[in-house]
């Protein structure tokens, strides 16, 4: 018996569609992953009816025509979950980025311009056949990726494949057939046509979907994918992948799911510059607060991670220095900062580099946490910009100069965060910037 159960919204919608004198197939992931022995989260349906056809059969009401020109409707099924469900559909025009498709095809035709043939399989619901024209499950027992037909044409006709290919490879830990892999370094040239929103995409998938990415990544590497793609990354090293596999991924529907990801992409970056991962991911059309999420992690590895290391493998440090840490690293990103410097040091120990003994970056992971609620940047000073002003300093830009140099103060001993405390050091304060001031206009 095969481990094939759609939800109940799926089988009323196809249900639906057969009595109405249409096959309807479920096809793709779905199929693939429920072989797999998983749960699919996305059943697709596959049908003779039109675009036209399902709209009138369900009502408007029930559909949403996102991509008519491909035949797809999306139908809601009874618990409100949109499916999606897809004319079948030949392929008549491919550029290696786009392909025209036209209707009027049969259930072999839609299973042929599928990618690979784990993801070409349907099944029916209504007589509980399964359609495996291409063997697909033959290959998912011998965990193989494996183009439908000729592996070189499939990749000519969407370039956008070679990348798919690496990325069910990598999340399934299967092999990739000699001929599709021949076919992806052949592709890798010619992935500049592909548009960034569609190479993101794929990124992110990976460090979404895969638990260990790295040798998704270095199949990108290896294969040239990434000296097109992502230039900087060219020659990304064996740490930095084995980096990858040590963060955690994104649970689907997570709440802070995309932050996972984006630390991910972090680590990719980090034996470079903030500004490479700016650049980069700019060039990808990640989102800004993505791409300051990201570059902030790399700024601040490339600024305190070294100092870190050291420390921590010279011993523990004292209080205020991991307050002096965390003031640079900030609140904000302190969390992500220390799983991403944590990921990176355990890879770096396994490739036998110096680095921090986990131990001390379990404690000093501990230790941040704890510090967090102390006063560990100017908002958190007991004295602020309006006290300066009631205090008689003149403003202007020595404010920001005062705070810092009393959150210096606080940092070392947390008790003086007191007003009078603050107060009573500021004579001192300003007249020790003001000296700094003169000596430096004076050269
Ligand atoms: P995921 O779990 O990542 O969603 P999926 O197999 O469902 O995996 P989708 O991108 O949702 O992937 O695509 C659904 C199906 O459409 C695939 O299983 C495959 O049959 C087909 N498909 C998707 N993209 C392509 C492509 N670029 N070329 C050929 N067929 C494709
Ligand atoms: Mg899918």
């Amino acid at each position: 018996m095969l481990p094939l159960r759609p939800t109940k919204s799926v089988l009323e919608i196809a249900d639906r569609l057969e009595r109405a004198g249409f096959e309807a197939w479920c096809v793709g992931g779905a199929i693939r992953d429920a072989l797999l022995g998983g749960q699919p989260l996305d059943w697709d349906l596959a049908t003779q009816a039109t675009p036209e056809q399902v709209r009138e059969l369900f009502g408007r009401r029930r559909t949403i025509p996102v991509g008519i020109q491909f035949g797809t409707v999306c139908v809601l099924g009874e618990d409100e979950v949109p499916h999606e469900v897809t004319t079948f559909r030949r392929d008549v025009k491919t550029d290696g980025r786009h392909a025209e498709v036209e209707f009027g095809a049969s259930l072999h035709d839609d299973l042929a311009r599928r990618d690979f043939t784990i993801n070409a399989i349907a099944y029916r619901p209504k007589t509980g056949d399964l359609a495996d024209p291409f063997h697909g499950q033959q290959d998912i027992a011998a965990k193989l990726v494996r183009a439908v037909g000729v592996a070189e044409d499939r990749m000519r006709e969407d370039r956008l494949r070679a990348l798919r290919a690496i990325r069910f490879a990598a999340r399934y830990e299967f092999q990739i057939h000699p001929q599709t892999l021949a076919a992806i370094r052949s592709s890798a040239p010619h992935l500049t046509r592909l548009s960034a929103e569609r190479v993101q995409q794929e990124l992110v998938k990976t460090m979404a979907q895969v638990k260990c990415p790295g040798a998704a990544i270095r199949l990108w590497r290896d294969t040239g994918a990434l000296r097109v793609l992502i230039p900087a990354l060219a020659s990304l090293d064996d740490v930095a992948l084995a980096t990858l596999d040590r963060l955690p991924q994104d649970r689907p529907g997570g709440r802070r799911a995309p932050r996972r990801t984006n630390n991910r992409v972090a680590a990719l970056f980090l034996d470079g510059s903030d500004d490479d991962a700016r650049q980069a991911m700019t060039a990808l059309r990640f989102s800004k607060s993505e791409i300051n999420w990201s570059a902030a992690l790399v700024a601040r590895w490339r600024e305190v991670g070294d100092s870190l290391s050291h420390s921590l493998r010279r011993g523990e440090p004292d209080d205020a220095q991991v307050r002096r840490w965390l003031a640079r690293v900030g609140r904000l990103h302190a969390g992500g900062f220390l799983r991403l410097a944590a990921a990176r040091w355990s890879a770096m120990r396994d490739a036998g580099q110096p680095a921090p003994p986990a131990a001390e970056v379990r404690a000093l992971h501990r230790r941040f946490v704890i510090g967090r609620f102390d006063a560990i940047e100017v908002a958190d000073l007991a004295i602020g910009g309006d006290d300066l002003r009631r205090a008689g300093v003149p403003a202007g830009p020595i404010y920001a100069k005062i705070l810092h140099a009393l959150l210096e103060l606080v940092l070392e001993t947390p008790a003086r965060n007191t007003p009078e405390s603050l107060l009573a050091e500021l004579p001192r304060t300003v007249a020790s910037l003001e000296a700094t001031v003169g000596t430096s206009t004076s050269h």
